[in-house]
């Protein structure tokens, strides 16, 4: 009875969970989410859960603001929907288009709205493949990316991914146009380097890729400015700076993934500040209505927009839902919202200090042999000997372990792998993430219990 039982064995049920081992769910039920409010949601059986993830990135503002429900009920009874393949707009997406381009560097002037991260990244791939056609040298195809990266889980975009169990699971992924390079991690990949010796390092091997593959044959480069997917991998400062000069130097274009990073995860409204970054494409999604209605925009700068609108004839590509008057509409309303509410601001003055100095304090824990972190986005990093930085064996599922510990302590805590992730939402008090802390430091204590480890 899913109005009753917290934990459901939802054997063969009629929904699919995403990303879930299908068999192991069998055992080990779902939880049925009811309700939330701030940073807190409930199950059907009345346990409150802190959500230390923002739902992956998504509910910056928190769960349940009044003026986003108001939003989209005004705007469903003003315009439901418009038809955008009939050459029709509608005042909404105009708004947050100028809005979001008032608010990102001066050349990122055009949006193109879909529904998802996924969608906005087959859209920036398909738009930079387009460019180079369009400017007469069709054989820049290839797109690089990096190491455990996520970008989606549509062909493309899966393709762009760099986790390896997305590329066994068939169906031709990786496309043959993706290259993947090393990440900028530095904890497994520049033991014994200073930061920003290894940030030149890292951002060498595009570079690299980019000689072996012909820069005549790569269209783009494509990242996150701060890696979420693989567990927090934060870039040293020397990283973009380099990566920036070597895609001018072989006119390859940039693509920032901002899904994640965008509206106030790096302590910054988007990672590109953070970073310096001048992509001539990004991607953003989640945050944008804070998780509250599914949109995605691609942000494209002056240099493809031109050549687009200057030469291209019809570019067939578009959905049923770009820029839906609603998903707008709250958008624009989460936007005001952090705005006047300077929730982006607060959180980076008081909350990013507190946030870095708690994920630093666990360095000295026996589990963790990384603590790494950027506004408010953190990665403790398991290792079965911080001597020799040794990962536990994948079949231990030790984060899968530590993040079932700190469910039963009422915090959603992510295992990346063997890094457990935490993203707080922006609007979280001190106390709260004391307590969110408390409880990552229980969950981690009992996890090394469990595996027999001690100080
Ligand atoms: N890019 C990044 C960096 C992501 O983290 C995600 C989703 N976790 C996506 C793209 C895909 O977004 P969506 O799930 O909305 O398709």
């Amino acid at each position: 009875d899913l109005d009753t039982q917290g934990w459901q064995v939802l054997d063969r049920a009629h929904y699919l969970h995403p990303f879930t081992d299908h068999a192991g769910l069998r055992q080990t039920g779902s939880r049925v989410a009811v309700r939330g409010e701030g940073i807190y949601v409930w199950d059907t059986e009345g346990k409150r859960i802190i959500d230390g993830l923002s739902g992956l990135g998504c509910v910056n503002i928190g769960y349940g603001r009044r003026e986003l429900v108001t939003a989209a009920a005004e705007q469903m009874l003003e315009l439901s929907y418009c038809q955008s393949f009939f050459k029709t707009t509608h005042r909404t997406a105009v708004r947050l288009a100028e809005k979001l381009t008032s608010m990102l560097p001066g050349h990122l002037n055009h949006v193109f709205f879909q529904s998802s991260g996924s969608e906005a990244n087959e859209t920036a791939t398909r738009l930079a493949r387009r460019y180079w056609d369009l400017e007469g040298k069709p054989g820049k195809k290839l797109f690089i990316a990096r190491e455990l990266a996520y970008h989606g889980s549509t062909h493309m975009a899966a393709s762009l991914s760099g986790i390896p169990p997305m590329h066994y699971a068939g169906g031709d992924i990786p496309l043959s146009n993706v290259h993947h390079i090393r990440t900028a991690y530095q904890y497994r990949h520049g033991a014994g380097m200073d930061a920003a010796e290894f940030g030149v390092v890292a951002a060498g091997w595009l570079e690299e890729k980019i000689l072996e593959l012909g820069a005549d044959n790569v269209a783009a480069f494509i990242a996150e400015p701060a890696q979420s997917a693989g567990g927090a991998l934060c870039p040293p400062e020397t990283y973009w700076p380099e990566i920036q000069r070597i895609c001018r130097k072989y006119d390859v274009l940039l693509i920032a993934d901002e899904v994640v990073m965008g509206f106030g995860r790096t302590g910054k409204w988007f990672g590109l500040y953070k970073y310096g970054i001048e992509p001539d494409i990004m991607q953003l999604g989640k945050g944008i209505t804070s998780g509250y209605l599914p949109l995605s925009a691609t942000v494209i700068g002056d240099r493809v927009a031109d050549t687009l609108i200057d030469k291209g004839g019809e570019w067939a590509h578009g959905y049923t839902y770009s820029g839906h008057p609603t998903c707008c509409a709250v958008a624009l309303e989460n936007i005001r919202i952090l705005d006047e509410e300077k929730i982006i601001e607060n959180a980076d003055a008081t909350l990013v200090p507190l946030f870095k100095a708690g994920i630093e304090s666990f360095a000295d824990h026996p589990l963790i042999g990384d603590a790494r972190c950027v506004g408010l986005m953190g990665g403790l990093e398991i290792v079965k000997d911080k001597k020799t930085r040794e990962s536990y064996a994948y079949e231990a599922h030790i984060g899968d372990h530590c993040s079932a510990e700190a469910l039963k302590r009422g915090l959603a805590f992510r295992a990346n792998g063997d890094t457990m992730s935490l993203m707080p939402p922006l609007i979280t008090t001190p106390d709260q993430l004391a307590e969110i802390f408390a409880i990552a430091r229980e969950a981690l204590d009992a996890t090394a219990k469990h595996f027999g480890v001690t100080a």
